[in-house]
């Protein structure tokens, strides 16, 4: 039984895509993974640098790929309860984050995140079944 209603907060360039900033990075099967994380009840957080005319492209990346975002770059419930500027997540999925499994491919610079590895870290993890 997977944990429900987690709320993860998700980076964006090198973790949803590869590292293209202020571009927008390439597909790297993040999309089917965050749909099963949606389908189990989690809610996402757009957690990232990127601020302005780069946030709002962020944005459609998700709106295109049909990924509704519970928040950007906060937690809307967690005022409530503390003053803290850090936003609050059961889980941070990051490619700068320690652990976060990643990959190399040809042509890029920069490790991106591990999807396949991810999803079966959730699932290790019990967030997904
Ligand atoms: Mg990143």
């Amino acid at each position: 039984m997977a944990i429900r209603n987690a709320i993860v907060a998700l980076d964006f360039d090198g973790t949803v895509v590869t590292h293209a900033y202020p571009n927008i990075g390439n597909d790297i099967g993040a999309v089917p993974v965050l749909r099963e994380l949606l389908d189990n009840g989690c809610r996402l957080i757009l957690y990232t640098m990127r601020s302005g005319k780069l946030l709002d492209d962020a944005l459609a990346w998700f709106k295109r790929n049909d990924i509704p975002l519970y928040a950007v770059n906060e937690n809307p419930t967690q005022k409530e309860w503390t003053s803290s500027p850090k936003v609050h997540a059961d889980l941070y999925i990051d490619d700068s984050g320690l652990g976060c499994p990643l990959k190399f491919a040809d042509g890029v610079k920069r490790p991106f995140v591990n999807w396949v590895k991810v999803r079966q870290q959730l699932v290790a993890d019990g967030f997904l079944d």
